[in-house]
């Protein structure tokens, strides 16, 4: 209950920023292309938008490809599809690469000012150095040894693959992050926009302040864990003389049972045990997307947290909710009844030939229109509403009226129950609700999956040092074959409907696109039940 109530505590979004200039305000989401965006990238990518568009300014979405060994144009097409199934397009779209020649010529210059030397102590050493606050036996090299080393750098000499270079910020700062951070490195695996054009790349330290400040952002919003950072961030405006940027810090979103890092997403899809990276079970924009989350309650719920520093453990429960309310008065009324449990039932004065009438898909919301519904003597109930039917009881059946139990044929299990029709009564005094389905001999109902799942790991919050292999939860899909009202048959994929009485579902795959050629529903979480 602690999560939610950090949450509620969040308040309303009503944050803004500082110094704005209305009609003036750049923001930009810069993912690198090394991945699918996942929910926490979503939130980013939505506060972002939210601001630029608050204030009439403009969005940039910044490809941060700086990192040829992990990056890939594959990705930055998903990441494409991914913010357009968000809603998200940028004012603009660039990439770190774009600049990379005019942050070369700014290394010179912080070069040639002093701040900022090639140094080629071995990488454990540098790391002790800097844990104990000691200075690098290159710090105070000639400006001349640095240009000549920043250029043996550039062409990736065997002695410049050995050099990075650092800024020359603080070498015992008790911030570590200020302790001359290393802000170029040779790397020969080539880019895949630049190619082999650089042999040297500018590290996400470098990079950051500089792009956003070329490209007219004003204000960047960072995650939090970037906080020690900033005065990084802000040191190198100064020093390289460029027009400042102001940094905003906002909270990481985690939520519990959820892996988001990269890399133990990729972990799951390489080992099978999810279906790639669009699995409804996977906390993507995709997998979430096809589990039937809304971009409106996603977008809601975001800005709901606003741009609040807390880091949190959130509860899948509130944004599952948010998103049922939003479909609920969109999503048509179905009916669907599992195949293992089928009870016939007979009417005994139910219509002589069956017959097709339209009702509406929606009670609430006529303007939905209507799908054909059949009315017949024989017709189809849950067992777990029959085995719990008293002879003489009286039922509704929905959308038809009452109906008054004359039999019950099976023992434990029922396999037969015969009802009169008792049209005439009242429906508002029967405690039963009855989902049924109709027999005729040209509508018939569809075969369907209805398909559930569990969290992948069984652990709320991974630890630093927790195996993921340990915490797996052993069975996460569950199924069951179901017969559905004719009308779910003519959906196409992407509907979102409510099956009476189940829950609300997401077709995924119509019959035709399915192997067993099924309608496949996945059930969406409606924040009632834990999954
Ligand atoms: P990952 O750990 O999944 O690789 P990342 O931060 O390395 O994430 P980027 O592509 O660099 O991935 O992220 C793009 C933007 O999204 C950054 O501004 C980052 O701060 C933000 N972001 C990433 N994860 C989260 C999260 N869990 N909550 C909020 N924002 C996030
Ligand atoms: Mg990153
Ligand atoms: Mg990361």
């Amino acid at each position: 209950a602690q999560p939610q109530q950090k949450q509620a505590d969040q308040g309303s979004f009503d944050l803004g920023l500082e110094n704005v200039e209305y009609g003036n305000v750049v923001t930009r989401f810069p993912p690198e292309p090394s991945g699918y965006l996942h929910i926490g990238h979503a939130k980013a990518a939505l506060l972002n938008q939210h601001f630029a568009r608050m204030y009439s300014g403009k969005l940039i979405v910044r490809f941060d490809d700086t990192n040829p060994t992990k990056e890939k144009e594959e990705f930055e097409e998903s990441i494409k599809e991914d913010l357009r199934l968000l809603g998200i397009e940028g004012d603009v779209i660039s990439h770190t690469s774009d600049h990379f020649q005019a942050i070369y010529e700014l290394a010179i210059r912080l070069i040639k000012k002093g701040l900022a030397y090639a140094d080629d102590t071995d990488q454990k050493t540098m790391r002790d150095e800097r844990m104990k606050g000691i200075a690098s036996k290159c710090r105070s090299q000639s400006i001349e040894e640095n240009l000549r080393r920043f250029e043996e750098m550039r062409q990736a000499t065997e002695f410049g693959q050995t050099c990075c270079l650092r800024a020359k910020m603080s070498v015992d700062n008790p911030n570590k992050a200020m302790r001359d951070p290393v802000i170029y490195r040779c790397n020969l695996t080539p880019h895949h926009r630049t190619g082999s054009a650089w042999k040297i790349y500018p590290t996400y330290d470098f990079c950051c302040p500089i792009v956003d400040s070329i490209e007219g952002v004003t204000h960047a919003l960072r995650t939090t864990e970037y906080r020690d950072r900033n005065p990084q961030y802000e040191w190198f405006f100064p020093a390289l003389e460029i027009r400042p940027v102001v940094i905003k810090d906002f909270s990481r979103m985690n939520f519990v049972y959820t892996l988001l890092s990269k890399r133990k997403l990729q972990w799951f899809v390489d080992t099978g045990l999810v279906s790639g990276w669009d699995d409804p079970r996977f906390p993507t924009v995709r997998g979430i997307r096809r589990r039937g989350m809304t971009v409106e309650a996603l977008r809601q719920y975001v800005l709901m947290q606003g741009a609040s520093q807390k880091n949190m453990l959130l509860e899948w429960d509130k944004i599952w909710s948010a998103n049922k309310k939003v479909i609920d008065p969109i999503a048509p009324r179905h009916t669907a009844l599992l195949k293992k449990e089928l009870v016939p039932v007979t009417l005994s004065n139910g219509p002589k030939e069956s017959y097709v009438k339209d009702t509406l898909r929606h009670k609430k919301h006529p303007e939905m229109g209507t799908k054909q519904t059949v009315f017949s003597s024989q017709l189809f109930v849950d067992q777990v509403d029959a085995a719990g039917f008293a002879v003489g009881e009286e039922i509704t059946l929905m959308d038809w009226g009452n109906a008054v139990v004359e039999a019950i044929d099976g023992e434990g299990v029922v396999s037969n129950v015969v009802m009169r029709l008792h049209l005439e009564g009242d429906v508002k005094a029967t405690k039963k609700k009855i989902t049924w389905l109709g027999q005729d001999v040209h509508v018939h109902p569809a075969e369907a999956l209805l398909v559930d799942y569990d969290y992948l790991i069984t652990k709320k919050k991974l630890e630093e040092g927790d195996s993921v292999e340990e915490v797996l939860t052993p069975k996460t899909e569950y199924t069951d074959a179901a017969m559905v009202d004719s009308n779910v048959g003519m959906l196409p994929r992407g509907s979102t409907i409510q099956l009476e009485r189940r829950g609300y579902y997401i077709i995924d795959k119509v019959a035709a696109e399915s192997e067993l050629g099924l309608i496949t529903l996945i059930k969406i979480p409606d924040g009632k039940l834990s999954s």
